[in-house]
């Protein structure tokens, strides 16, 4: 008998859940997502995380960030809107956005807690990944906030968030996951080989699209990019998180691949899914 305290959803579920134009979609309603990562030292995961939002099909990104990785968001992604940050200064003048990513490659210095304080202080829903996960751990105060946290955490980040061993987490993933969404009240989306969502109330969604061709780096970035486009359109946090997670999963199947190639397969997975073409998961 199937568990009901999990479930594996299917292409039809999934395609069910992504967002598609209509006739009189304009971009602001499609969705607008606003991105803080990367820093000087880390300028490749603000570059993968709008790529993953651009390829998901979003109706704007809005970027924010240091130099550094402004110049390089900015010749990869002449569609993005970019704020450049100065030191220590938040998101405020970014302008309107309908949900935030936080965190891949922003560093864990002041100036990030900062960036992490002020995208925590909106009132739209925000992915956490990556620095915005450590920060999170040593600053449990940023998580008091109204609107919805998706927290997206490897096995490590999620230990540090829980104060769990890594060990621990691996060898009991479901229950781990499961407990660390209704203790710290979010989603939470645990990566590794199979990927797990978990929010109180609702069943464990268990991922079965991906491929051991994801372990490279950059893909995480990938996701949470993704995924914040699912809630800029107004895809709860599970649902974001159960069908980002599906269509990366079906965009890393085959490889050998990079961050990069996961990215610009994401057009492909969607279409895929959408028109019922797929064979197999
Ligand atoms: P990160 O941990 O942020 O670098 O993200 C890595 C991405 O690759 C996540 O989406 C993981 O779920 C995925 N991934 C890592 N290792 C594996 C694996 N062995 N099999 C399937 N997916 C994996
Ligand atoms: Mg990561």
């Amino acid at each position: 008998l199937p568990d009901p305290a999990v479930t594996a959803p299917q292409d039809a579920d999934v395609a069910a859940l992504l967002p598609r134009p209509g006739a009189t979609s304009d971009k602001y309603r499609r969705g607008v997502v606003g991105i803080a990562a990367g820093s000087e030292r880390y300028t490749g995961a603000a570059v993968l995380a709008v790529g993953g939002a651009l390829r998901g099909g979003v109706g704007l990104v809005r970027y924010a960030g240091t130099a550094e990785p402004v110049a390089q968001v900015r010749a990869r992604w002449p569609e993005a809107v970019i704020t450049t940050l100065a030191p220590g200064e938040g998101v405020e003048r970014v302008g309107r956005v309908q949900a935030w990513v936080l965190g891949p490659g922003l560093g864990t210095g002041d100036e990030a807690h900062a960036v992490a304080r002020s995208v925590l202080a909106s009132d739209v829903p925000v992915l956490v990944d990556a620095d915005g996960l450590t920060l999170l751990a040593a600053d449990r105060s940023l998580l008091h906030r109204s609107a919805p946290v998706l927290l997206t955490p490897h096995a490590g980040e999620l230990s540090r968030l829980t104060d769990v061993p890594r060990d621990r987490i691996e060898a009991r993933r479901l229950e781990n996951v499961r407990q660390a969404a209704a203790e710290l009240g979010v989603t939470v989306l645990l990566k590794g080989s199979t990927t797990l969502v978990a929010q109180e109330g609702r069943p464990v969604v268990v991922n079965p699209t991906g491929s051991p061709w994801l372990a490279t780096g950059g893909t995480g970035d990938v996701l949470s990019g993704l995924t914040g486009a699912l809630l800029a359109a107004g895809l709860d946090t599970y649902d974001a998180a159960s069908a980002g997670a599906y269509l990366h999963g079906i965009a890393g199947r085959s490889g050998p691949l990079s961050a990069w190639d996961v990215a610009q397969a994401l057009p492909e997975a969607a279409r895929g899914l959408v028109n019922g073409r797929r064979r197999g998961v």
